[in-house]
């Protein structure tokens, strides 16, 4: 379709047949004169030889069928005015002379369709250029433009008449990859050159072309005209600037997020890693990947691990991930996160696509929190001791003291006439218990005291309890505080820290203590009890008759930071709850009736398995509302 309305546009634009018509008239009367002036002059003048400029003109207007047509009408008139005219004179010239004419005529029309025909050819082939969607143009060794197709047109925008005549790269200010004179001279020592050309197009875009230039030369080999043939690319280009530039950007991401990429065809161990990727393994970029060279790096105590995880993906051909450790031929260790989702490549075999995280700084960031946690736990249990002093003292004072009382009644007794020797015996029975009382003591107050790693072990809550009752037993009565405890018997062990559950039972004790000692009449008890939880588990309750807990701040209780005492720290609970939290328990307050207040915490007799999703979080300290609120900062492995 597109091609006919071109052909009109060609063909018959308005001036092509104002000239046409201009050119019949100018040959018909041509024809009229030739004829009037061939009938009426002698016939010895050839003057209808003129009617070959007729043929001639015809040409210019006709088609072949027409050109023969007025020449068979030029030889009619030529034969009509030999009838009409005379011949007395000399009737042989008169008709050699028509028919020199009648040849004229023939020879002249042979020759003109023969021209048209070669001209139609000709035009054809042109005609095909204009088919192609490639720009095609040619130039004369000035680069002048001397042929420019329909492909030229609709990429620069030019009409075809606009363009013949210009200066090629006048008129698209073309970009040259390298100086013209070194294309030129290329292109005239191999006949061809082809490069990338920017051409700016008559709207002033551009337009990035793939250019192809052929030279043509005449008979003796001297270069005449050059075509050139374009195919923009312009899209092309764009597109791969853009994959070129988000390239850079995932390189720069990767860098920045210590994240490389990695894929891994199993079945043909096909594997590749990004450029990060090969950083965080330390191998240089020119390395060819492999799985092989990635299980090199495995830290020794993870590469069985390693293997079973990355045999399973291959067998199963399912997702996975794993956390573990590089170790790199310094020795130096690195912890990686690998995470892996299973696809398809193009043949439909499982392929899996991959990102190696280097979480080092991270993991290191995180022992050293856990570091400082873990000196903040011991330097407040510390502190809670410091508030014991008094009772501690007391506590190790008494059986000191009855010892001493005990060595001088035995004194005595050795000293009687006969020596009372059953009495001395048992004098140094009650030594050596009063000894190993005050020994406990200190061993406990020892134990409490030492900064010692975390240590997990299967251990008996009522002990525990009872153990922390016996330090705290002058404190008690110092602020004329009874004690109450009920016990559960047969309770299970519990798998936990000795040490950090004692803290937070100490805690709870003389928050307890403390509440209690500001109000002046009612009962100062502490009840105690201990049982079995249905969701099998331990829970322990400490319940006073203190002045309770403000329903306003109840919730903050357990904040770091928060205190109403004047001297207090406000960490207590905080560190309370972030030890049961990390035993997988749970610690919480509730008002007693009719007054004080109870805290209860449970402890899971298999840790894990009871722990409420809400707790299970890993450890923190957490901006909330402006205050900092502890969370489970316990390393429990
Ligand atoms: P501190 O003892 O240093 O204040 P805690 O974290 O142990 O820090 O306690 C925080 C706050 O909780 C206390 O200041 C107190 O207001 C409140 N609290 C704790 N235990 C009790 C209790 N048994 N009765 C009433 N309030 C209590």
């Amino acid at each position: 379709m597109r091609t006919e309305q071109n052909q009109v546009e060609y063909t018959a634009t308005p001036p092509t047949i104002v000239r046409s018509r201009a050119l019949a008239a100018i040959g018909a009367a041509i024809a009229i004169v030739v004829f009037i002036l061939d009938t009426i002059t002698p016939k010895e003048i050839a003057l209808a030889v003129l009617y070959v400029a007729v043929v001639l003109l015809s040409a210019k207007f006709l088609q072949k069928r027409g050109v023969v047509l007025a020449s068979l009408g030029l030889m009619a008139l030529t034969g009509l005015s030999y009838m009409l005219s005379e011949h007395d004179v000399s009737p042989g010239i008169a008709l050699s002379n028509g028919l020199l004419t009648l040849v004229a005529i023939g020879i002249t029309a042979f020759l003109a369709v023969q021209s048209l025909s070669r001209e139609m050819v000709l035009r054809e082939q042109a005609g095909l250029l204009d088919l192609t969607h490639d720009t095609v143009f040619v130039r004369d060794m000035n680069d002048v433009i001397s042929y420019w197709n329909r492909g030229a047109e609709e990429l620069y925008g030019w009409k075809r008449g606009e363009a013949v005549g210009k200066i090629t790269h006048q008129l698209m200010r073309t970009i040259f990859p390298m100086p013209l004179e070194q294309i030129m001279a290329k292109l005239l020592r191999n006949g061809r050159w082809e490069g990338e050309l920017v051409h700016t197009k008559k709207d002033g875009t551009q337009a990035t072309v793939a250019s192809r230039w052929s030279v043509q030369r005449d008979g003796r080999g001297r270069p005449v005209a050059i075509m050139e043939t374009n195919n923009d690319i312009t899209e092309r280009k764009q597109a791969e600037n853009a994959l070129r530039l988000s390239e850079a950007y995932l390189v720069e991401a990767q860098r920045l997020s210590l994240t490389g990429s990695f894929s891994w065809k199993s079945s043909g161990g096909e594997f590749f890693w990004s450029e990060e990727s090969s950083r965080i393994l330390g191998y240089d970029r020119t390395t060819k990947p492999s799985l092989q060279l990635l299980m090199q790096r495995v830290h020794p105590a993870d590469i069985d691990r390693v293997r079973r995880v990355i045999d399973r993906a291959s067998r199963e051909g399912k997702d996975w991930e794993l956390e573990h450790r590089f170790q790199m031929p310094d020795d130096s260790v690195k912890f990686v996160k690998v995470v892996a989702r299973a696809g398809a490549d193009e043949s439909g075999k499982v392929e899996f696509v991959g990102a190696i995280m280097d979480v080092s700084a991270a993991k290191q960031a995180e022992q050293e929190l856990r570091q400082a946690q873990a000196d903040l736990v011991h330097i407040t249990r510390v502190t809670t001791l410091g508030e014991l002093t008094a009772s501690i003292a007391h506590e190790v004072n008494q059986p000191i003291a009855a010892v001493a009382t005990n060595a001088a009644a035995g004194l005595g007794w050795l000293e009687a006439e006969p020596p009372d020797l059953d009495k001395v015996r048992a004098t140094l029975g009650y030594i050596v218990q009063d000894a190993e009382r005050a020994g406990d003591v200190m061993h406990r107050i020892r134990a409490l005291a030492k900064k010692a790693p975390l240590r997990l072990a299967r251990v008996d809550v009522n002990e525990a309890v009872l153990e922390v009752i016996a330090l705290t037993r002058s404190e008690l009565v110092r602020h004329g505080v009874s004690l109450q405890t009920q016990l559960a018997t047969g309770l299970p062990l519990i798998e936990g820290d000795r040490i950090q559950l004692q803290q937070v039972i100490l805690n709870l004790i003389l928050n307890a203590v403390e509440a209690m000692s500001s109000i002046d009449n009612g009962t100062r008890e502490v009840r105690i009890t201990s049982e079995r939880e249905a969701s099998n588990a331990v829970l322990v309750t400490v319940r006073d008759f203190g002045p309770g807990l403000d329903p306003r701040s109840v919730d903050r209780l357990f904040e770091a930071f928060y205190t109403t005492k004047p001297s207090g720290l406000g960490m207590g609970l905080a560190i309370c709850r972030s030890i049961i939290q990390a035993h997988g328990g749970r610690l919480w307050a509730t008002g007693n009736e009719p007054r004080g207040a109870v805290f209860q915490f449970t402890l899971p007799l298999e840790r894990g398995k009871t722990v409420p999703a809400e707790h299970a979080g890993g450890a923190s300290v957490q901006e909330r509302n402006g205050s900092h609120s502890w969370r489970p900062p316990i390393p429990m492995p």
